[in-house]
């Protein structure tokens, strides 16, 4: 961990995405999106027919995953490529977001996929977003962020997310998938969703992108 590092952590639809991703591009670093390897992953297993249970398949997976994560020229999008085909629309599901937060649950498979999240720290810096960033992956990160938001408001912005991208929805299934998820990343014995004891913690009901992005870079003034 060479360069400076920011996590940024929290529970799904609290914003931490379009957060991370404004941030990075604002200081011009790295971005991990570690929720995109776990829905990667998911969706190998479901390819391979490998049940989103079995922890030792799932983590030899893990393991040989073959997954790219390319930038677009001219564009803020990442394409993600698994075994050679684009899953960037994929990945984005609710199904896949679900099957996501189920292969994590495994502490075999978590541990398999440290090296590969530390990797993508490099020079001159790295946004971290995801579940366990300054908890476990990251520790020793000079600013850590935990973005909340009440579940109601966390159902609306991914209804609204999901809608601008065509999906066909119900906000109430959305609501209930978000407790049921928030539930099992909370609950977990390994690397449960916790605020890292030195994170600073940001909630952002009721506040646009723009407030909360002015409320992390007055953070990120004062620690990097
Ligand atoms: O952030 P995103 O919704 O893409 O993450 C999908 C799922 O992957 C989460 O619900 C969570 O269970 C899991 N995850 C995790 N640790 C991370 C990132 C994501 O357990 N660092």
């Amino acid at each position: 961990e060479r360069a400076p590092i920011i996590t940024v952590d929290g529970p799904s639809g609290a914003g931490k995405g379009t957060i991370s991703q404004l941030l990075a591009q604002h200081l011009g670093w790295h971005l991990l999106d570690s929720g995109a390897i776990y829905r990667v992953l998911a969706l190998a297993a479901i390819h391979h027919d490998v049940e989103l249970e079995n922890e030792e398949a799932i983590t030899l997976l893990a393991a040989h995953l073959d997954v790219a994560f390319l930038s677009v020229a001219e564009s803020d999008e990442i394409k993600v490529v698994l075994e050679g085909e684009d899953v960037t629309g994929a990945i984005r599901t609710p199904e896949a977001g679900n099957a996501a937060s189920k292969v994590a649950s495994l502490p075999r498979v978590r541990e398999a996929l440290l090296r590969r999240q530390r990797a993508f720290c490099a020079a001159p810096g790295l946004v971290a977003d995801g579940r366990d960033m300054g908890t476990v992956v990251f520790p020793n990160a000079p600013l850590k962020l935990f973005l909340t938001a009440s579940a109601q408001e966390r159902a609306q912005r991914r209804f609204n997310q999901l809608q601008d991208k065509g999906f066909d929805v119900k906000i109430e299934r959305l609501l209930a998938e978000i407790i049921e998820r928030d539930e099992r990343d909370m609950n977990r014995s390994a690397s449960p969703l916790v605020p890292a004891d030195d994170a600073i913690v940001i909630d952002t009901s009721g506040i646009g992108i723009e407030g909360v992005l002015e409320l992390v870079l007055e953070q990120v003034k004062k620690s990097i």
